[in-house]
């Protein structure tokens, strides 16, 4: 099978990793070089997780994610996967932290319920006294995003792919670089993340939004892997210990401003009060600590927060991928392993990974429901 695969993100990288190894032919393409922070996978790190509440198909492909990403850092030699562990604040005794917790009981992914006290010894400094009890995810962590992205390309490269440097456009059934030069395969398809809306507005229903992160100095105490990747899902914040010297990752999850995919990410720390608000809250230590960077990224957000990955209604051969939604990085590997299956043997995606409008619901990435909007930053 020949395949042009346009993005070289989460979605489009890794599938160009599996399809290689399986011996098929791909031309990768993008209009950057893989891990740019322009892409929604160019950041430095996101979080790996399998807590997905009650559903349990979102908690099986993380695990399956862990597994292959593991396999790649391996081939690649390098640590692409910190393993810390994750720690859900969970402020009702029956909220989306328990029903992770049942979900993956049942698939028996270890996570452990431990008390306020407990949590409280994980963290150089933190107050819980708005908790009932945390949820860790012991075999959670942190993936090194950029590296990751860019070590999936080089195997894809290493394993036979040919990449391209290039902008795209679809044309019937084919893609055509900016230049003129036309690639047709068996298959296409177009993991554009945020380009995606642009690309098939009229097919895909994505928001494309500004988001923040920021980076605090915490001092050595909060170093990963001794410290674990945390998160507030009621109020809509996460964060990781600091990795690589960055600083102490916070932030703060609702859906920001508009944006179109092409617009200068600039970097102002719009969400700070909240964020700062929050470390007085959960780690008083880090209340004023001084802020090292404040970094913009853009999600690209399906209107229920499932993916999209589907047929073409018009082109045969071609498929569209992406919508991750704030959660998508992390399942890039296992998404690959069941895009393959359906690309070349016709395994069946599931119904709510098709195109089209959807209900709003709620969401799967680390902000509740019933969370505000950010539309003043
Ligand atoms: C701030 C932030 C925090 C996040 N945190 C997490 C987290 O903790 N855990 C998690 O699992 N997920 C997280 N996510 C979500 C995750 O990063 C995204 O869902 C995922 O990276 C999307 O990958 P993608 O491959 O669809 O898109 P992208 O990474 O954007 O890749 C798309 C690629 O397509 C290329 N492209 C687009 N159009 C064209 C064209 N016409 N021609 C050529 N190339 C083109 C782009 O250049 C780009 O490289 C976070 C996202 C953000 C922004």
């Amino acid at each position: 099978m020949n395949v042009v695969i346009v993005g070289a993100g989460t979605f489009g990288a890794s599938l160009a990793w599996w399809l290689t190894r399986a011996g098929e032919h791909v031309t990768l393409v993008d209009q950057f070089e893989p891990g740019d922070r322009r892409a929604s996978s160019g950041g430095e790190t996101r979080l790996i997780r399998c807590s997905h509440g009650v559903d349990a198909d979102y908690t099986t492909m993380a695990r399956r994610a862990r597994t292959l990403w593991r396999e790649l850092q391996s081939e690649a030699r390098e640590e692409l996967l910190v393993e810390c562990g994750v720690v859900w604040f969970a402020h009702g005794e029956d909220g989306w932290e328990a029903a992770s917790e049942r979900t993956m009981a049942a698939q028996g992914i270890p996570c452990e319920r431990i008390d306020v006290d407990e949590a409280a010894r994980l963290f150089p400094s933190f107050r819980g006294d708005d908790l009932e009890y945390a949820l860790l995810e012991p075999e959670a962590g942190v993936l090194r995003a950029q590296r990751a992205v860019r070590a999936l390309a080089a195997q894809a490269a290493a394993h036979g792919a040919r990449i391209v440097r290039g902008r795209a456009r679809p044309e019937g059934a084919a893609a055509v670089l900016h230049d003129g030069t036309r690639l047709e395969a068996d298959t296409v398809v177009w993991a554009c993340g945020a380009w995606l809306a642009v690309l098939f507005g009229d097919l895909v229903s994505l928001a494309v939004t500004r988001q923040e992160l920021l980076f605090l100095d915490g001092g050595p105490a909060w170093q990963a892997p001794g410290v674990p990747g945390w998160v507030d899902y009621d109020r809509a914040m996460y964060g990781t210990a600091d990795i690589d010297a960055l600083g102490m990752k916070a932030a703060y999850d609702a859906e920001g401003m508009p944006l179109d995919p092409d617009a200068e990410l600039t970097a102002r720390a719009t969400t700070e009060p909240e964020v700062r608000a929050y470390m007085r809250d959960r780690f008083p230590a880090l209340e004023h600590a001084p802020l090292l960077e404040a970094r913009a990224c853009r999600y690209e957000l399906s209107p229920d927060s499932h993916f999209i990955a589907a047929p073409h209604p018009e082109h045969q051969g071609v498929w569209l991928v992406g919508g991750g939604s704030g959660h998508g990085f992390k399942h890039g590997p296992a998404m690959a392993e069941r895009l393959a299956a359906a690309l070349s043997a016709g395994a069946p995606m599931p119904a709510r990974f098709a195109l089209g409008d959807r209900p709003l619901a709620r969401s799967l990435r680390t902000a509740g429901s019933g969370v505000a909007e950010l539309r003043s930053g």
